[in-house]
C-alpha cells in the first residue's frame, strides 16, 4: 500500500531533530510521500532544503494566517521564486476567523496576494480556513484559483460548501476528523467528495487522530488511522481508498510515487 500524506509540518522542530526516525516510521506504515508545508518566511530555506537527500518530501512555500505581519510584505517577492527553488504549491496559506490577530483585512490582504503568486506560477494552493469559507469564497472568486487547481486541508465545511469550492477547482483533505464518532454531516461531506475529491493528511505534528498516542506530537505514520477512519466512513477497502488518494494527491500536485 502506498500512501501520500498530503499535508504536514517536517520543519516543525518537535520533528525535525528526528526526521531521519520520523520518516522510517513513515515509510514502515506506507507512507511514500509526504507534502511539508511552510507557515512563514523563516521555514522557507529549511523547507527547500529538505527534498535534497529525502526524495521522500516535497515541500510548499506559505504564509500561514497565523504568522501574517506587515514585515513579511517583502518575503512576498521571494514567494515568485518557489517554483524554481523546487516547491510543488503555494501553502500554508488561507483565512482564520478565530483568532484575535491578525486582522481580517490584513489575511485577506497576503492571502490574496499568495493566491495571485500561485496564478502566475501555476502551482497549486493548500488552503487553511477556519470559520471564514464566505471571506474564502469571495477572495477566490475575486483572484480567481490557479490553473493546477489547489486544495482545503483539514476541511470542516458542509458538502454544500464543498460543491462550491470544487467549482472553483479544489479539493478536501481530511486528517483526525476522519476518526471522529460518526456524523451525518461528515457522512453527506465525504458522499460527495469521494472519490474524485478526497485526499490524506495528517497535519503532523499537530491533530493527532483518535488511536494515537495523544502525549506524543502526532506523525506521518499515523496516516493509516485517518485511512481506516476514511474505509470506515465510506464502506469501502483501505486499499482501494489508499490507491485513490494516492492517484489524486499524484495528479494535484505532480508527484510520482
Ligand atoms: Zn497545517
Amino acid at each position: 500500500m502506498q500512501l501520500v500524506d498530503v499535508h504536514c509540518h517536517l520543519e516543525d522542530e518537535r520533528l525535525y531533530g528526528r526526521l531521519d526516525a520520523v520518516l522510517r516510521d513513515a515509510r514502515s506504515a506506507g507512507v511514500a510521500k509526504l507534502l511539508t508545508c511552510a507557515v512563514s518566511p523563516e521555514q522557507w530555506p529549511v523547507s527547500a532544503e529538505m527534498p535534497r537527500c529525502r526524495p521522500e518530501i516535497a515541500f510548499a512555500w506559505g504564509i500561514h494566517p497565523w504568522f501574517v505581519k506587515p514585515e513579511h510584505s517583502t518575503a512576498l517577492g521571494r514567494l515568485r521564486e518557489a517554483r524554481e527553488a523546487g516547491a510543488k504549491a503555494i501553502g500554508e496559506i488561507g483565512l482564520d476567523s478565530k483568532i484575535e490577530a491578525p486582522s481580517m483585512a490584513m489575511q485577506t490582504e497576503f492571502f490574496e496576494a499568495q493566491l495571485g503568486i500561485a496564478n502566475e506560477l501555476e502551482l497549486p494552493v493548500v488552503i487553511h480556513c477556519r470559520g471564514a469559507f464566505n471571506e474564502l469564497l469571495a477572495s477566490l472568486r475575486r483572484i480567481g484559483t490557479p490553473s493546477a487547481g489547489g486544495m482545503v486541508h483539514a476541511f470542516s465545511g458542509s458538502a454544500q460548501l464543498a460543491r462550491d469550492f470544487a467549482k472553483l477547482g479544489l479539493k478536501f483533505s481530511l486528517g483526525r476528523s476522519l476518526t471522529y464518532k460518526r456524523s451525518k454531516k461528515r457522512e453527506e461531506l465525504m458522499q460527495f467528495i469521494y472519490p474524485d475529491h478526497f485526499l490524506l493528511e495528517t497535519d503532523s505534528p499537530d491533530m493527532p487522530p483518535v488511536g494515537a498516542d495523544p502525549d506524543t506530537p502526532n506523525e506521518p505514520k499515523n496516516l493509516v488511522l485517518n485511512l481506516r477512519g476514511a474505509a470506515a466512513l465510506v464502506g469501502q477497502r483501505e486499499e482501494d481508498i489508499a490507491r485513490i488518494t494516492t492517484r489524486n494527491a499524484c495528479a494535484l500536485f505532480g508527484f510520482e510515487v
